[in-house]
């Protein structure tokens, strides 16, 4: 995908009279691309359970959880659509400068791009998997990222925590698993937790982007990638096996109307649904290999 930071919206909206901090911020440039559009339909913030709310967009998930002594965030979308959570959160009734942490599930710029904002205009802790934070500080595709050639970046985040798998953070009410799903980035974290309703309590995962794309001419198929293929394979089976009630998933399926799926055996699908693609892709490989 070809991805630019846009110019001529920035002359637009000096012409419009745009804020001159609006137009300067160099955390909230746009990054535009084809489908970047259709990621960011807007979506009205709502509580999805108990204590768990979605702030994000159409085509790309954002949750907020209010634990009783300060609020987390989950992914940050596009560098743009930082002022849109913000807004979405303040709808919601909460002050984000309550937000206490931002969960990051891969350091790509569709999901990370607004990390550095959020986190600025929050005070807020970023936090990821081990790789995951080096690519945040870095706002670049790692060597062994199967999309390294596009070389995408986003804003880089200054400071981020990284957490192992199965690392718990507390915070008030809501204990949040961190679940290592390498494959799609070789950084990829899931999150979980659960959240209640008087008496009912539901496992909710947010999982991150499970999908095997590429830059061109990157193989899954090269000896090189059998790291990234075995981490899939890994994370294919772990994620069949998480306690899942609810599934968000970093990109939403359009489906699924409401953003996210209740249903039994969501995460299992999802599993699946990539290992399918996988396979695919693999097989796809090697019969071209034999033209
Ligand atoms: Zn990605």
């Amino acid at each position: 995908m070809k991805l630019r930071t846009i110019g001529a919206l920035t002359a637009a909206m000096i012409a419009a009279g745009a804020p001159a901090q609006e137009r300067e911020d160099p955390l909230t440039r746009p990054i535009v691309g084809q489908r970047t559009a259709e990621w960011l339909a807007p979506r009205t913030p709502a509580r999805l359970f108990g204590n768990t709310y979605l702030v994000g967009f159409g085509g790309l998930s954002v949750a907020l959880i209010d634990t009783g002594e300060g609020l987390i965030l989950i992914d940050g979308a596009l560098p743009q659509a930082a002022p849109s959570i913000l807004a979405n959160v303040r709808k919601l009734g909460f002050d984000p400068r309550r937000i206490r942490y931002i969960l990051s599930t891969e350091p790509h710029f569709d999901h990370a791009g607004g990390l550095a904002a959020l986190a600025r205009d929050t005070g807020a802790t970023v936090v990821a998997s081990a790789r995951g934070a080096e690519g945040l500080r870095s706002g670049r595709l790692a060597a062994d990222d199967p999309q390294r050639s596009l070389d995408h970046r986003f804003p880089p985040v200054a400071r981020v925590r990284a957490v192992g798998d199965r690392e718990v953070l507390r915070l008030g009410n809501t204990n949040v698993t961190a679940h290592a799903t390498p494959g799609h980035t070789m950084g990829s974290m899931s999150w979980s937790w659960r959240s209640c309703e008087a008496r009912r309590c539901r496992n909710i995962v947010f999982a991150s982007s499970l999908n095997p794309v590429s830059g061109d001419g990157y193989r899954f198929t090269a000896p090189s990638s059998q790291g990234i293929v075995a981490a899939f394979g890994r994370t294919h089976a772990k994620v069949k096996a998480l306690r899942c009630d609810i599934l968000i998933t970093a990109h939403p399926d359009p489906a699924d109307a409401g953003g996210y799926t209740d249903r039994l055996g969501a995460c299992r699908a999802y599993a699946e649904k990539s290992q399918r693609a996988l396979a695919a892709r693999l097989a796809e490989e090697r019969a071209a290999g034999r033209r």
